[in-house]
């Protein structure tokens, strides 16, 4: 039995999370999303919210689960039981920091996999936090969400 983590800051789960999440579903035989409780970046959506809107967006995926963690991303995999981290490459600025991330990751723990899954082309532009500017200034996002995160814009942003 394989299990892999996708953790991440989700500030909320866009399309292109959930397009990483599907295919690593197919390949492993149970995914954990891992929400990040803390991390060093302003968030819009509280942890719970985050969860919830990935609970939302998954829900057809019986072999997915979302829980949020605060400790250590490779701490959280070992107590997970995971053998698997996945994380999203867009584009080759995300390369240098997820290279580090993984050797570091290995490094501390060495039984511990990093895979990485291509971004679907379709998405390749897309990060939360642009999304979040783009949602701020009304622009049309509905392509880019899931239907549960574009309703949650809406009540936070209070938008029509
Ligand atoms: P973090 O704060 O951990 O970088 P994010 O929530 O921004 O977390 O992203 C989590 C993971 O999803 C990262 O591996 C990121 O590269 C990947 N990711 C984000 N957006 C996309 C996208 N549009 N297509 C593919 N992967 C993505």
């Amino acid at each position: 039995m394989t299990k892999a983590i996708y953790p991440g800051t989700f500030d909320p789960v866009t399309n292109g999370h959930l397009d990483i999440a599907t295919r690593a579903s197919k390949l492993f035989d149970s995914l954990i999303i891992g929400v990040y409780d803390k991390p060093a970046k302003k968030l819009l959506f509280s942890t719970k919210e985050r969860v919830e809107l990935w609970k939302g967006a998954i829900a057809n995926l019986p072999n997915v689960s979302v829980e949020a963690y605060s400790s250590l991303t490779v701490d959280y995999a070992g107590q997970s039981g995971a053998q698997v981290i996945v994380r999203g490459l867009r584009m080759s600025s995300d390369f240098e920091g997820e290279f580090e991330m993984a050797l570091m990751n290995k490094s501390i723990n060495p039984n511990l996999e990093s895979a990485f899954l291509m971004t679907n082309l379709h998405y390749q532009f897309l990060s939360s936090s642009l999304l979040k500017e783009v949602a701020l200034l009304n622009g049309n996002i509905a392509d880019l969400v899931p239907p549960n995160v574009l309703a949650a814009f809406k009540r936070k942003l209070a938008l029509p």
